[in-house]
């Protein structure tokens, strides 16, 4: 017993020498478990391919060669992801495994001990999670009331705290809106190092950055396809001046996106259409749902140009509320524990019309 003891209190030891304190004080990235529940938790587009390009799939599957390793540049896949995001002549484009990874490689391109990453806040945590991993300092600014940039804020920060990168995700998760332009336009000309706008919901929304990527020598728009029906295949994409991306390049490590997803997804970019008629029903679908939830007193909605919608619940009442949809079998994510301007909110993804109309049933009847 007291050296079995001596053997655990030595291996704390060591764990507590050797792994950065920084990441020790991290709580490693929660997903709930989904089994058997109405999943609206994830911005997951909840729709299948048809039969037929299912069969066209799988065929094409059968050529893939597992034995080797994938075209390290995914030259195929890079030129139809140009095509389908409308990349500019002469930008450049990286790819990642989901656009989380390209988080990363953008932060380990920039580290340095008194480096900063500023975005506005709340927003999406993978910014200042790895910022932690890269041991860079993260800066965030409070939106306003409405969720809204707090433009006066943001250029205060930006010229304090002199950040190597800014993160705009347009539109903004958790919140679901778009930011101002003129406001965009004023932190991009403001800032000392690189703006990076994460258009993750851009299918959704009627507004972008792409097109600006050869104005602003500084500007790079991130997209991913997990939002447009392919989150399983793990894929993103960095645009911007070849100068930058160049750079970003050297640290994607060689085969990041593998054979499967190579093939997958050019074949699902080629069927675009497909994707299209997806987005226009889950388009759809969000208004009826933002309607319906609008209907419900006590509620105070958000409107959305993601796949998603942000509400608020009476006050000290939404973790209440996300336990209890749990329970009628539905799942969607509890924003009230990260506090602040979250606090009593709640966030669900857009279903189909069958899932939205049982979550708004059971959200009636618990209210
Ligand atoms: C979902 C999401 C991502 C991550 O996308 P992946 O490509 O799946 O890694 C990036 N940014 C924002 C704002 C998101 O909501």
């Amino acid at each position: 017993m007291v050296s079995m003891s001596k053997e655990t209190s030595s291996l704390r030891d060591a764990v507590a020498q050797w792994v950065r304190p920084e990441i020790r004080a991290l709580s490693a990235y929660h997903v709930p478990d989904a089994t058997g529940l109405v999943k609206l938790d994830a911005m997951e587009n909840p729709y299948h391919w048809p039969e037929d390009m299912v069969e066209e799939w799988i065929e094409l599957l059968k050529t893939a060669e597992l034995n080797r390793y994938p075209d390290p540049a995914a030259t195929a896949l890079r030129e139809q992801l140009r095509q389908n995001m409308q990349v500019p002549d002469g930008a450049e484009i990286i790819l990642g495994n989901g656009s989380d990874e390209l988080i990363q490689i953008i932060l380990m391109t920039l580290a340095g001990k008194e480096r900063v990453v500023l975005a506005p806040e709340p927003g999406f945590v993978m910014y200042s999670m790895i910022a932690s991993f890269t041991d860079m300092r993260y800066v965030g600014v409070p939106l306003k009331a409405d969720f809204c940039l707090d433009l006066e804020a943001m250029l205060a920060a930006i010229e304090q705290h002199r950040p190597a990168v800014v993160f705009l995700a347009y539109p903004n998760n958790p919140t679901g809106n778009l930011f101002e332009r003129d406001s965009i336009d004023r932190i991009i000309a403001a800032s000392p190092g690189i703006v990076v706008v994460d258009e993750a919901y851009h299918a959704f929304a009627d507004s972008s950055y792409m097109a600006d990527i050869m104005v602003h020598d500084k500007l790079l728009v991130m997209r991913t396809v997990s939002k447009m029906g392919l989150a399983g295949l793990r894929l993103g994409l960095l645009a911007g001046k070849p100068e930058w991306l160049n750079e970003f390049d050297k640290l994607r490590l060689p085969y990041n996106i593998n054979v499967l997803t190579q093939l997958s997804a050019r074949f699902a970019l080629q069927n675009q259409t497909v994707l299209d008629a997806q987005t226009a029903r889950i388009k759809k679908d969000r208004s009826e749902l933002f309607d319906a939830l609008k209907q419900i007193p006590g509620l105070q909605v958000y409107p959305s140009q993601a796949n998603f919608i942000l509400f608020r619940t009476p006050a000290g009442k939404a973790t209440e509320l996300f336990e209890k949809l749990c329970q009628a079998g539905i799942l969607i994510k509890n924003l009230d524990k990260a506090g602040g301007q979250l606090r009593d909110c709640l966030r669900v993804t857009v279903g189909t019309g069958e899932q939205n109309s049982q979550f708004i049933r059971a959200l009636k009847q618990l209210m």
